[in-house]
Parts: structure tokens; C-alpha cells; sequence
């Protein structure tokens, strides 16, 4: 878990947030979107997607991980 920076216009620390429990089937593919919010609501950057699954022969694949691409994309941008 990547630690969160705060809030550039009232300080608090940033909270990460599932928004949507997302997923599709036959594979299963787990398509949750995240973002990082402030719990004082004064900002909140876009969503990010994951997509995560396991192949035939057992590896589980994390092809994009919604909750450390916010995480990212909100350190960077704080
Ligand atoms: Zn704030």
C-alpha cells in the first residue's frame, strides 16, 4: 500500500476509495475502479480501473492494480 500524500488545499491525508465493485465472467475479471479522495471532500481525482485475473495455467495476472494507479496519480499531482 502506497502512502498517501495530503491534501493540497486543506491538508488532510488523501483516502484511497473503491467507487465501483466492477467485474466480468467466463474468465472471471475483477474490474474494480478506485480513486483517492480528501475526506473533507475538496478534491477528488478521476477513477482508476483494475483488471485482474488468473490464467489457465494458475498465474494470477494483475494487469493494471486501480488502487496504486490512484494512489500514483494522486501523490503526483498533491
Ligand atoms: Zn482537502
Amino acid at each position: 500500500m502506497i502512502e498517501l500524500k495530503h491534501c493540497p488545499f486543506c491538508g488532510a491525508k488523501g483516502k484511497l476509495r473503491r467507487v465501483l465493485n466492477g467485474y466480468r465472467t467466463d474468465p472471471v475479471v475483477i474490474l474494480d475502479k478506485w480513486t483517492v479522495e480528501c475526506p473533507n471532500k475538496c478534491c477528488q481525482i478521476k477513477t482508476f480501473e483494475s483488471e485482474i485475473y488468473q490464467e489457465e495455467d494458475g498465474d494470477i495476472v494483475i494487469k493494471h492494480n486501480g488502487a496504486e494507479e490512484a494512489a500514483t496519480a494522486w501523490n503526483e499531482r498533491a
